[in-house]
């Protein structure tokens, strides 16, 4: 497989795959103490983090308006849901964090190996294996070993 430096965009995306994978990490943990939630009366638009999920929200928080913390002692796990209160007046999304997460590191760890060097022994430049080479130059590429 051809090596190629990666571009600046790239270890971007890696390091940033990475901190989005720890922040789910903080996350999870901390939706298994507290439910925290924003809402915004005016829009009844709301969402926040809730035993182990992320969740969006129309009309659920009514008459709340701004940060909401609660104790999520007691409460229980919550999945994939999109659900509709039955006069229709809440609706939302609830997806659970450890999706997320497998999403997030699935696709960091995708990133971190497909820009992994070749091993030594192999081109540094193109990854050509260079075992019993001895003209010093890679055949492949024409790179200096
Ligand atoms: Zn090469």
């Amino acid at each position: 497989m051809p090596y190629h430096r990666p571009s600046r965009t790239r270890r971007i995306a890696k390091w940033a795959g990475l901190v989005a994978c720890a922040v789910i990490v903080a996350s999870w943990y901390v939706s298994t103490r507290w439910m925290i939630a924003y809402a915004d009366e005016s829009t009844a638009l709301g969402g926040g983090i809730d035993r182990h999920a992320l969740l969006f929200c129309h009309g659920l928080f009514t008459g709340l308006d701004g940060w909401h913390v609660e104790s999520a002692h007691g409460r229980r796990d919550m999945f994939l849901l999109p659900w509709a209160g039955s006069d229709g007046s809440a609706q939302g999304l609830i997806i659970p964090l450890w999706m997320l997460f497998v999403g997030s590191a699935g696709g960091t760890a995708w990133l971190w190996w497909r820009d992994r060097r070749p091993p030594p022994g192999d081109c540094q430049a193109c990854g050509y294996d260079l075992t019993g080479n001895t003209s010093g130059v890679c055949p492949e590429c024409g790179e200096a070993t």
